[in-house]
């Protein structure tokens, strides 16, 4: 068995429908993960800000637009009179779910609940056009068997049990079509995996059923070397390591979720990524292979924000490192980067919802410095220290850059830079000079 995952581009059109249905649709048994189609999910948060604002009308004239869009899909995707009625009595009934948070107070549960409307759309109608087609076709409701913990971490076990009773109890069909993304949280409200988290749900389902592979269809030929979206030029990378995918994936390439490799790489399933738009395309292969002595690519994170703190004893006394690290723990907050001096550490944060109580107790161990706006830059490739001359490559491509912090030999994949994010662009440009040229 396998697993395909088809993101928002992939399904963004009823043609593309037409198109990803006869792609899944070869007689070999396999479980279907979708995204909502493009922008959806997108619009879906434009409609739950204008409700917190306590905009109505703003939010029922964004619902009404999707509406319409939706409603002409339909009349596009199917042939039969009955398909259509069916679809459009479901569609119908989701719309009038929007609409019902007019004059309300708004929470966050109801930010979720509406959130997951889009993947909810997209497999009722790609799982109705394949009945339509005469294909024996089940949908798998994400909502029976993805459950997130109270971190808001993939409750594994409950995972493989419940996908694994599913499936028991509906042995005999040849295509099984679920939702990416959305999930339940422990007190059994809807929830989600992210945005991008329609990978995350392929691999966590490819990890607990142990799949031949999980495939991760979009609109590009597979991960490339590069920011295609910053640098011209860049090529597509054919193999990669999960720990070099996993580093790309977290340090920013969108094309992966940031953590939907872990599951894949725990459980030894190979993960390919494929071009919908291209489907004879090769791709890139995801799994335990390391080729040595190359560099393979570069990402880069936006939105992080430096912290330097210096030890207020001018010396690294015992136990400063770790006061340090347990305030970001007591805060819930993960650190990306580290680096530390006799008498300091400066490290990376992307998530600043906590910053104010962090720099508040930082502030009782030290003076404490901020800067914002900066980027990861992570190339990632055959690392290890051991092999000579690699660092310096990657240091001389930005010999003209300003570094505000510098992390290597944390793993064998990986070097790390942070720069302000207006020397991104230049800084990824240099680095596919240099290295990939
Ligand atoms: P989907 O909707 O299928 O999940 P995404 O938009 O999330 O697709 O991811 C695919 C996009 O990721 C590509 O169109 C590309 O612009 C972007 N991207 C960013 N970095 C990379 C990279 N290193 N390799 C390939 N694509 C990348
Ligand atoms: N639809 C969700 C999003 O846009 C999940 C996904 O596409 O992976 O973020
Ligand atoms: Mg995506």
């Amino acid at each position: 068995m396998k697993v395909l995952k088809f993101g928002g581009t992939s399904v963004g059109t009823p043609q593309r429908m037409k198109d990803v249905a006869q792609l899944i649709n070869d007689g070999q048994q396999k479980i279907v993960v979708l995204s909502a189609m493009s922008g959806t999910t997108n619009s879906l948060v434009e409609i739950s800000d204008y409700y917190r604002k306590r905009n109505s009308e703003a939010a029922g004239s964004v619902i009404n637009k999707l509406r319409t869009k939706y409603m002409q899909h339909l009349e596009e995707l199917y042939t039969q009179e009955e398909t259509k009625q069916k679809t459009r009595a479901l569609l119908e009934e989701i719309f009038i779910f929007l609409h019902s948070f007019a004059g309300c107070e708004f929470s966050d549960a109801n930010e979720k609940a509406i959130l997951a409307q889009g993947e909810l759309m997209s497999t009722n109608m790609v799982t109705n056009y394949l009945l339509e087609q005469g294909v024996k076709v089940l949908l798998l409701p994400a909502l029976d068997y993805m459950r997130i913990d109270e971190k808001g971490e993939p409750d594994t076990h409950f995972i493989k049990k419940q996908l694994e009773t599913l499936l028991a109890a509906n042995k005999h069909y040849d295509l099984y079509i679920t939702q990416g993304f959305i999930c339940r949280n422990r007190m059994g409200e809807i929830d989600n995996l992210q945005r991008g988290g329609s990978d995350y749900t392929a691999c966590l389902i490819g990890a607990a059923l142990r799949t031949e592979e999980i495939q991760i269809w979009t609109d590009i030929d597979g991960m490339h070397n590069n920011d295609p979206r910053v640098v011209e030029g860049t090529q597509p990378v054919r193999q990669l390591h999960f720990e070099e995918a996993a580093e790309l994936a977290y340090f920013g390439a969108k094309i992966l979720h940031p953590t939907c490799i872990q599951p894949a790489r725990y459980a030894r399933v190979p993960v390919r990524l494929l071009n919908t738009m291209d489907p004879t395309a090769p791709g890139t292969i995801i799994n335990n292979e390391m080729q040595r002595g190359s560099i393979k690519a570069v990402a880069a994170k936006d939105n992080i924000t430096a912290i330097k703190i210096v030890s207020s004893r001018m010396l690294l006394a015992t136990g400063f490192l770790r006061k340090v690290f347990e305030i970001f723990e007591t805060y819930n907050t993960s650190i990306d980067m580290v680096t530390t001096s006799e008498v300091g550490v400066s490290l990376s944060i992307d998530n600043t919802s906590r910053i104010v109580p962090i720099l508040e107790e930082l502030k009782k161990y030290g003076t404490v410095e901020v800067d914002d706006n900066m980027c990861i830059i992570c190339v990632v490739g055959d690392l290890a220290w051991g092999n000579v001359g690699y660092e310096t490559l990657v240091t001389d491509a930005l010999r003209d850059i300003p570094l505000r912090m510098i992390s290597y030999g944390g793993s064998n994949h990986n070097i790390s830079f942070l720069v302000r994010e207006e020397d991104k662009q230049a800084a990824l440009q240099a680095l596919s000079k240099n290295l990939f040229h």
